[in-house]
């Protein structure tokens, strides 16, 4: 049998497994419930909600609240101090996995174990391949993936504490598997100091540059962040690959390793031509000028990440941008089975076998603003989504999570077989608020998409965006971070005043009812725009990193609660701009 009828097959197998999964999406979902029940009812936390001792589906949904993550907390901390993990649930906790949410400041803690962290190996793995599918040929070749660890902790109970990608980097499975067709050693990838680590494996992407047949990264943050750095270090980079010779800098004894057997000799022909490549005035494609076999770029372009999608088109010069899977620290929710659709368009089918889900209503107005009213007490099951609703997911899973509220909001866009399709429409908590408005992150997004046409005809991007509620001032206002470039040059553009004041207009005018009457009546004052020099954005990254977040996991905050995060920004700043719209 030859390589071409192998992967055929391979790929026939994962169809065929999708299929089974999705048409069987109501029996798998019972199964499911029912070996959690089985599993953990005698739970300390579970059992209060059996007296009677009978734990079926219907007690459950009868007597199990659904909760938050604060809920549980007392549980977690108690098992992160020794207490036996079967207060919470069956089965022996190998580690805890860390979320990018965090509860009063501290990261939440979410319990693993083995068989559970075996399961959602799987997830990835399937949406790698529906993608490669779609792409003749890319089941050959290297992929460029940047992916970055960081360091983990321990409780006092000495369970580890660590993101789940860096659990997962550390696997057999992974070293064995996906690592072996990666340009980045696992040395590298395993390297706790990012800039090492960074350097080092945009170096090897660019020694292997002529295999490299796709790009990626967990989330699409990280990609402007390691073109950027790119563009700070080129000219070192092509000066390792001129002479062979490995930075001095870069002191970590395992890439240096990996390195020496890769950077094996001077190689002048390609540092000049990287060097060519990279002195272009226009970065515009660089993606596919320096890695010119690259198929698609994958990492998760929707929700927040939707911010870097004009980024990623420009420096991708026209490479497809495919949003694999949607999941979370909690639980795998599902994969985009349609990889070639367009960035905005993306929907995660879900995946009936991997949790017990369950959906709250959400409400929406025509505006499609979220409002405050949800059925909370009524949350359907995942066969019962209708068509073109939006839910807020809440997950049962076998790793002591009942009833389990993610905060994500999810638009229902269809079905594949009897499995609903979303669409991720926002993070339900992350709302500006001023007195009775509340803009969510999807308001907000909306608008700045309309105000940055406005932008685009004059060859200026708006790369990255960020917001804070003022309310120091009475009346407050809302602030805009808007980090502006040349499309084509990291200059900063020559800022317009009436330009600017329109982009406030256009905001203003995209907000919903409540907005407009606050702001009629004077209880909130004209919109902010500070415009922050290229890099800054990129320096809030730092600052969120070192605060103990992970440059994997990052993801941009759409509004700012700290007021650190707040002053960093407005060191970058170079203009301020008011809305001098009236709502009369
Ligand atoms: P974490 O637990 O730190 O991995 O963060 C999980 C959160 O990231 C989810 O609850 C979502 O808010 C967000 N997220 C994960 N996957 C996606 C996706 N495909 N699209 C949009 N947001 C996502």
């Amino acid at each position: 049998m030859d390589g071409g009828t192998d992967i055929k097959e391979i790929y026939e197998n994962v169809m065929n497994i999708l299929e089974d999964l999705t048409s069987n999406a109501h029996k798998l979902q019972e199964q499911v419930l029912e070996e959690i029940l089985k599993s953990n009812a005698g739970t300390e936390y579970l059992s209060r909600f059996f007296p009677n001792g009978q734990a079926d589906k219907q007690s459950f949904k009868t007597n199990v609240p659904i909760i938050t993550y604060e809920d549980i907390k007392p549980y977690i901390d108690r098992i992160a101090n020794g207490e036996t993990p079967s207060i919470l649930l069956a089965y022996r906790i190998t580690q805890f996995i860390q979320s990018t949410g965090t509860s009063g400041g501290q990261p939440k803690l979410i319990p693993m174990t083995a068989e559970s962290f075996e399961k959602r190996m799987y997830e990835p793995l399937l949406a790698d391949l529906v993608i490669k599918r779609c792409f003749n040929g890319s089941d050959e070749g290297k992929s460029l993936y940047l992916y970055f660890i960081k360091p983990e902790m321990e409780t006092p109970s000495g369970l580890v504490v660590s993101l789940y990608t860096t659990f997962y980097f550390k696997t057999k499975s992974f070293k064995t598997g996906l690592a072996k067709f990666c340009t980045s050693p696992i040395e590298a990838i395993l390297c706790s100091d990012t800039k090492q680590s960074m350097f080092c494996q945009l170096l090897t992407g660019l020694l292997q540059r002529d295999e490299v047949v796709r790009m990626g990264s967990s989330f699409a943050s990280v990609l402007p962040r390691s073109i950027k750095f790119l563009d700070d270090y080129w000219k070192e980079l092509c000066s390792n690959i001129r002479t062979g010779y490995l930075s001095d800098w870069i002191t970590d004894a395992g890439c240096r390793n990996a390195l020496s057997l890769i950077l094996t000799r001077p190689n002048p022909e390609m540092a000049d031509l990287i060097q060519q490549i990279c002195e272009d005035k226009s970065w515009e494609g660089i993606i596919k000028k320096l890695w010119p076999k690259i198929k698609y770029i994958s990492s998760i372009c929707t929700g927040s990440m939707s911010q870097y999608i004009p980024l990623l088109e420009f420096y991708g010069g026209g490479i497809p941008l495919v949003s694999p899977n949607y999941s979370s620290s909690e639980a795998c929710f599902g994969i985009n089975l349609k990889p070639l659709s367009k960035p905005f368009d993306v929907s995660y089918t879900f995946l009936p076998n991997t949790a017990y889900f369950e959906f709250l209503p959400v409400n929406k107005d025509g505006g499609g603003k979220a409002q405050e009213t949800r059925t909370i007490d009524k949350p359907v099951d995942l066969v019962n989504v209708k068509l073109d609703q939006y839910y807020e997911v809440v997950v049962t899973t076998l790793t002591g999570l009942y009833r389990y509220r993610i905060g994500d909001v999810l638009k229902v866009t269809g079905f594949y077989n009897k499995s609903p399709q979303f669409q991720f429409v926002e993070r339900q908590n992350v709302v500006l608020s001023i007195d009775l408005d509340k803009t969510t992150e999807e308001d907000l997004s909306k608008a700045i998409m309309k105000a940055k046409l406005v932008l685009e005809p004059l060859g200026i991007m708006l790369t990255t965006y960020s917001s804070y509620a003022d309310t120091s001032l009475i009346p407050g206002r809302y602030v805009l971070f808007w980090e502006l470039k040349m499309k084509g040059r990291d200059d900063l553009p020559k800022l317009d005043a009436e330009i600017m004041e329109q982009c406030c207009c256009i905001v203003e005018e995209s907000f919903d009812f409540t907005y407009k009457s606050l702001r009629k009546g004077g209880v909130i004052s004209g919109l902010e725009l500070r415009v922050v020099k290229h890099g800054t954005f990129d320096q809030l990254m730092d600052f969120y990193v070192s605060k103990g977040a992970s440059i994997t996991q990052y993801k941009p905050p759409s509004c700012l609660k700290s007021k650190e995060a707040v002053k960093m920004l407005n060191s970058g700043m170079v203009g301020k701009f008011f809305s001098s719209k009236t709502m009369f």
